[in-house]
Parts: structure tokens; sequence; C-alpha cells
């Protein structure tokens, strides 16, 4: 099976975002190795070549070990790469920036400061009011779902609702860019579906440029506009596909009819191969 590449074209945007402005990603021969005795196993992406326009949602799928999070970690500014670049609308990434938000599996929230707080910390940092920030943060609580939780303390919250705050954190920054290593991976599968839905909501409403690693091929289906498929030895993107699905749900509002869908049932199964492959 050949690669096919994006074309960058406005199919691939979500159907009634508002496009921000920005939001580009480019990453030019991007290779980073990693200090170690065995030498074939210390290059962890080889001259990895991808663009994604502003308002894509590009899906990360591979398996261990392909440098999934290696090229999220070069993305967010916290690992350089030894050859090649990243940039950010043109702009070579060096280091951590509000305008990269990054959602992680486990959130750093802080145990002693209620929900809205924790979303408003970042802000807290930039030297916004505290009325400002509240205001910021009670919208991105209100985009997630959980606006009426705002005051609670975050203990108390499921990893479902933990996870939206973490969203929610993201977004308050206002980033041209959230980047996500595998943030449903500890959720049952139940949470995990109503969260892949309220991501593809959140997609559109803001048309952020999103960038997202998983382990399952069925969460890259219904997420990505875009499909990545990496491989190992040294880490390197082998395949991508532009894909319908997240629009459809979009449209119809019917995840498992989508994920029923026998055109979904063709794609799944074509990925699982390739991954396999791949591993
Ligand atoms: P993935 O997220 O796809 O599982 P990673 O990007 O975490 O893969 O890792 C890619 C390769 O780079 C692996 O072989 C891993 O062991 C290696 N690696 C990742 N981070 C480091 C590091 N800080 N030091 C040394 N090797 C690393
Ligand atoms: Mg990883």
């Amino acid at each position: 099976m050949g690669t096919q590449s994006s074309s960058g074209s406005s199919t691939l945007i979500p159907p009634t975002a508002t496009i921000q402005a920005g939001g580009r990603l480019d990453v030019r021969r991007l290779s980073v190795r990693f200090a170690s005795a065995a030498q074939d196993e210390a290059l962890a992406l080889s001259h990895v070549d991808l663009s994604i326009a502003p308002g894509e949602f590009v899906v990360a799928l591979g398996p261990s070990g392909c440098g999934k999070t290696t090229l999220l970690n070069c993305l967010a500014g916290f690992v350089q790469a030894s050859q090649g670049e990243a940039l950010l609308d043109g702009v070579p990434i060096t280091g951590p920036s509000p305008e990269l938000g990054v959602v992680f599996q486990k959130h750093a929230l802080l145990p002693w400061l209620n929900v809205v707080d924790n979303v408003a910390l970042g802000l807290r940092f930039r030297g916004f009011s505290r009325s400002d920030r509240i205001a910021v943060a009670l919208e991105k609580l209100r985009l997630v779902g959980l606006e009426q939780f705002a005051q609670s303390p975050v203990y108390q919250l499921s990893g479902g609702m933990q996870q939206r705050v973490g969203i929610a954190r993201a977004l308050a920054n206002d980033p041209r860019v959230l980047l996500m290593d595998e943030p449903m991976g500890a959720l049952d599968a139940l949470t995990r579906e109503s969260i892949q839905e309220l991501l593809v909501k959140v997609w559109q409403r803001t048309g952020k440029t999103i960038f997202f690693i998983t382990h399952s091929v069925e969460e890259a289906l219904f997420l990505g506009s875009r499909v990545i498929v990496m491989s190992p030895r040294p880490g390197r993107i082998d395949h991508q596909f532009d894909l319908p699905f997240s629009r459809d749900y979009l449209a119809s509002g019917d995840a498992r009819a989508v994920k029923s869908s026998p055109d979904f049932i063709a794609w799944r199964e074509r990925l699982l191969q390739l991954v396999h492959q791949a591993s």
C-alpha cells in the first residue's frame, strides 16, 4: 500500500469552526538521537517530514518505541532535534511556549486548588488579573461541560473529569496548537468514548490544530482528520491517510453509527494490519 500524502486542503478542517490565525506545524528532516550504548537503538527519529495545516487534527499511531512521544516532545519544545527542525508558523520551536498547549495522560492538577483555579493557573503565572483569569477558565470549563464543578476540589473528580480539566487548562492559554500524548490511555472504555466525542466537538468549536498520540486504531480513526502511521528503529512516518470519520460524527451526532459503519470497519482492519507490520 502506498503512502497517500495530505494536501492540507480545507476538507481537512472541521466544518463550522472559526479557523484561528496560525497554528501551522512543520517538521523538516527531523532526527533525534539519544545518547545510548546501543548505537542502533539511539536514533529515536530519523529524517521525519510532516506538515500540519492550521485546524487539522493529526493522530499518530504506531507501536511502542517508534518515537511518537519524541516527535510530540520536539513539537512541544521539550526535546531539541539532533538534525532538522520543528517550526510553528514558520518559526523554529526552541522551547516550551503558551502557544503550544500540552495534555498528558496524567495531569499534575494541584489538589489544594479547586477546579477553576487549576484551569486558571497558567494565566496566573502570566500575570492576568484574578477576574480575567476566572472568566477565561469558566469559559473553558463550559467548553468541556464542567462549569458546574468549577468550585469543586479536583480530588473529588473522576478520572474522566480530571482529563477534561486538563483539556480546559491547556485551552486556557488559547494556544495555537494542542499536543496530546495518549491522553485517554488510563480511562475506562465508556469514559474514553465520551471524551473522544467531546474532543471532536472542542476541535470543531475552537478550530485548534491538534496533534494527538494513541495506541488505539479505533480512536485514531474516529478522531483524526489525518492519521500518520509510524514504525520504529529508527522512528519514521511510513504512511499517512486523510480520514472522514470525525466530520461524519459532527454531521450525524451518532458516534456508534460512525464506528460500526462498514467503511470504518474496513479502515480499522487496514490500519491494524499496517500497525502490526510496523512493529
Ligand atoms: P513511543 O512514544 O512511540 O513509545 P518514544 O518516543 O517514547 O516512543 O521513544 C522512542 C525511542 O527513543 C525508544 O527506543 C526510547 O527508548 C528512546 N528514548 C526516548 N526517550 C529517551 C531518552 N530521554 N533517553 C534515551 N532514549 C530515549
Ligand atoms: Mg509514548
